[in-house]
């Protein structure tokens, strides 16, 4: 047995041993389609040169420098594609190791840059339910996953409050127009401002589209506007998590920029490099950074890791190979693909209830009834099935059960490597149809 206490103590997984383009290959020979990425980290597949290469090169020259004494080449480089252009008017980055350190340094920052402009007493965040921001004692507050939360409920901060995310398959009233819908959760967001007090709030937390929790759930036109202009009538930050929809995988580098508002703060993480070496950030807008170069001059917050040479000259390489591979047009070309067949495949499924996503993050909810949209009983696992079913016909899918949150459908989530071909697209969708279709079988 393995002594590994990283997942199940009772089951080893299988090894994995090689990778190659979107395949990855287990110590027994099998091939497996990364038809996730994992969960959504491998954008440009496995065994990209141009990216080993770099991260050779950076080991032979610097493997590591404590950001107390130096700044290191990757670091700066890395920085400067991210916020060169100040895309949105975010101009400084900063580097972790993880998306939930990312987002810890995200909650950190906002809270330093109210003690540096004299507002002390914004101490509170609102985020959204049925979110996911990591694991770590801060971002799991920030997350609304009960399933997630409950065991360690007594250890979370109180200073996050929660609101309904913008889930219009289930939330949306049968007779409410979209517009409507925005409307009833903007005056909820709105309320909860109140209730705590508009000058007591730090600011708001949400994925642009949301991946574990919801999958693949987009906000409604309007929606994102209406939470900046929340935001704003009361003086909290936007903060946009992208760990997992950002760096490409909808389609643009940001998710951000289909919505028609820039964030005060962005986190990013997944698709920054791309598995290749740990690495995870925030973006921040020049107006933060002025509050703080006005006042300390310095982030108050660090890890030993942090700005890592190694992982910053992997995720220089694997963004110019983004640019210059021109992937983010195939991110759309293939999305549309991906859409396309899943419309196809599962349409008048009778047990596919939504089809959602963009770009090349999309997912299915499955439910027992498309009319009544029930969800399947969460002793059944659905989600192990169909991750079962797939692994069988050599495909990693992600999906997520039906017990998130008590309320949730299951679902499960594609998000394919970049570099994916139509010929793919058609695989990946032909083995994902037969699992689900077995997997459903399987329950009775
Ligand atoms: N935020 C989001 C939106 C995520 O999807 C995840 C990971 N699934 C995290 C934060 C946490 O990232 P990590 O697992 O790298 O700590």
């Amino acid at each position: 047995m393995s002594h590994l206490v990283h997942r199940s103590l009772r089951q080893d997984p299988p090894i994995a041993v090689r990778g190659e383009g979107i395949w990855l290959y287990d110590r027994d020979g099998h091939a497996v389609i990364d038809g996730s990425g994992g969960a959504a980290v491998a954008c440009l597949g496995h065994g990209n040169a141009r990216v080993i290469e770099a991260i050779k090169a950076q080991l032979d020259q610097l493997s590591y420098a404590h950001t107390a004494l130096f700044s290191c080449e990757s670091a700066e480089r890395l920085a400067d594609i991210m916020v060169g252009h100040a895309p949105g008017g975010l101009t400084h980055a900063y580097f972790c190791s993880s998306g939930s350190e990312a987002n810890e340094a995200a909650i950190k920052l906002a809270r330093q840059y109210f003690l540096e402009v004299e507002q002390p007493q914004r101490t509170r965040f609102i985020a959204r339910r049925q979110s996911y921001h990591g694991n770590t004692l801060g971002a799991l507050s920030a997350s609304g996953n009960a399933m997630r939360r409950a065991p360690y409920a007594p250890l979370l901060s109180p200073a996050f409050s929660h609101v309904s995310p913008c889930y219009a398959y289930r939330d949306r009233g049968g007779d409410e127009t979209d517009a409507q819908y925005v409307a009833r959760l903007m005056a909820e967001l709105e309320a909860e401002f109140q209730r705590l007090g508009p000058d007591t709030v730090i600011g708001f937390i949400a994925e642009p589209v949301v991946g574990a929790t919801l999958g693949c759930a987009t906000a409604l036109p309007g929606y994102f506007e209406g939470v900046r202009a929340v935001c704003d009538r009361h003086g909290a930050l936007l903060i946009l998590d992208e760990v997992m929809s950002g760096m490409g995988r909808t389609g643009t580098l940001h998710a951000w920029e289909q919505e028609a508002v820039t964030p005060d703060i962005q986190i990013v993480a997944k698709g920054l490099g791309a598995g290749y070496q740990p690495i995870g950030g925030i973006l921040v807008h020049g107006r933060v950074i002025e509050g703080l170069a006005a006042g300390s001059g310095a982030f108050m917050h660090g890890h030993t890791y942090q700005a890592h040479p190694v992982a910053c000259a992997a995720a220089v390489a694997v963004q110019q190979v983004i640019a210059e591979d021109r992937l983010l047009d195939n991110v759309r070309a293939m999305g549309a693909l991906l859409e396309q067949r899943l419309v196809e495949r599962f349409g008048n499924h009778r047990h596919v209830g939504d089809i959602r996503g963009r770009g090349l993050f999309w997912a299915i909810e499955l439910v027992t009834d498309r009319a009544t949209k029930q969800v399947f009983d969460p002793a059944l696992k659905l989600n192990e099935r169909v991750k079962r079913e797939a692994f069988g016909r050599g495909l990693a899918c992600y999906p997520m059960g039906g017990t998130i949150d008590g309320r949730l459908g299951d679902h499960a989530i594609l998000a394919p490597p970049y570099i994916v071909t139509a010929e793919q697209v058609d695989l990946i969708v032909d083995r994902f149809g037969a699992a689900i279709d077995a997997a459903l079988a399987s329950c009775g």
